[in-house]
């Protein structure tokens, strides 16, 4: 039979806790039995949401969670109206969001079991968002479920995660997610092979590039950029790639997204219709959507230069290895000449600080930074012997 869990992968541990937690739910046990507070922490592409929303359809499917039947669908799809899913689109989920969506969620849920709410981003809390979602989750009695996600445990402030029971996922195995790719996906063996292995484990991003031939040319661009690195005007022409291209790549997948929204937005208004709706609220609403797509668009690009960076940590990874006499432990083995010839000409305490930069650089994004001049800066590093 098939069950909601059946996608996380190499997270066994955890599915365990989940399938008996959902059991125990559905057999009847009392309200203040279920736990009201999870958090699931785990690397970027461990599938942390993914965890949360498969418990939440295991928490409101008539079927023992079986992943098929139209709650699970609707869950998934966001059509449910006992699930409701919080992505962050800006920077930072502000209290007013989190006061609207407890009073949102407070009412009895519609269909008598669980209400479930899945917050992807709790990293992005501000402090006062927090404590008003703690007062939340310390209600006693209700039936509402609280399913938070984030990288780690010091991204929630303390009194929130001490309310909450913790599972920790694993980044999957290569093995794992090259096996995923293959009979699930239908890839082909050798670009699952690949894409699974320069992607460490990250089954969206490995599962994206093996799909999307310009995401792999435009990965291929980025890992040679340390080659090019040279001159100062060399230096600063490599920062300005990495920007364009994490631009690009955000506009293709947001653009098409934020047109359809807009278009959803008009039609609940009434457009076409009497027009009246549009002139009372309609445009002021699709302002302040406008107003969230810039936002979106933004942490978009910084998402995909972080893409990027770890991608460009990986080659200096490889250099590393071949340093230290492990080559055959490189993750890039299609560039191996140019990873060869990097460790030969550079030496290994400046690789290591190189990777150091390349982590600063990434940390640094999560601030509100200007990019370019990041990029910049960190090229120059780079360039260095
Ligand atoms: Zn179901």
């Amino acid at each position: 039979m098939s069950s909601v869990f059946d996608d996380l992968v190499g997270q066994e541990h955890i599915i365990e806790i989940l399938q008996s937690a959902a059991d125990a739910s559905r057999q009847g046990a009392q309200t203040q039995e279920m736990t009201h507070a999870w958090l699931f922490t785990g690397p970027p592409g461990s599938g942390r949401s993914s965890a949360a929303l498969a418990f939440a359809q295991a928490l409101i499917c008539p079927n023992d969670g079986c992943g098929t039947c139209s709650d699970c669908n609707a869950a998934k799809t966001g059509g449910h109206p006992d699930v409701e899913v919080i992505r962050t689109e800006g920077l930072s989920i502000k209290v007013e969001e989190i006061r609207e969506l407890v009073i949102r969620v407070a009412w009895a849920p519609s269909m008598g079991g669980w209400r479930v709410v899945v917050m992807e981003d709790a990293d992005r809390l501000t402090e006062s968002a927090a404590n008003a979602l703690l007062k939340a989750i310390e209600e006693p009695g209700t039936r509402t479920v609280w399913l938070l996600c984030a990288p780690t445990l010091h991204d929630v402030l303390p009194t929130i995660r001490s309310r909450c029971r913790h599972l920790q996922l694993r980044t999957p195995s290569i093995e794992a997610v090259t096996q995923v790719l293959i009979y699930r996906d239908g890839i082909s063996p050798d670009m699952a092979q690949l894409t699974a292995k320069v992607s460490q484990g990250h089954i969206g991003r490995a599962r994206y590039l093996a799909k999307n031939e310009t995401a792999r040319s435009n990965r291929k661009v980025i890992m040679k950029l340390p080659m090019q690195l040279g001159s100062l005007a060399s230096t600063l022409q490599a920062a300005l790639t990495l920007v364009d291209i994490a631009t690009e790549e955000a506009k293709a997948t947001s653009e098409s997204r934020d047109e359809t929204e807009i278009e959803k937005l008009q039609e609940a208004y009434g457009k076409g219709a009497t027009g009246r709706g549009m002139a009372t609220g309609g445009s002021k609403a699709v302002k302040e959507l406008e107003k969230e797509q810039k936002s979106r668009a933004t942490r978009m690009v910084r998402d995909s230069i972080d893409v990027a960076l770890l991608d460009l940590a990986t080659f200096y990874r490889d250099v590393m290895m071949v340093q230290t006499g492990n080559n055959e432990y490189i993750i890039n083995t299609d560039m191996r000449e140019q990873i060869e010839s990097c460790a030969a000409k550079n030496p290994a305490n400046s690789t290591i600080l190189k990777i150091s930069a390349i982590m600063a650089a990434r940390a640094n994004l999560t601030h509100n930074v200007a990019l370019l001049v990041t990029c910049e800066s960190l090229m120059c590093q780079l360039t260095k012997q």
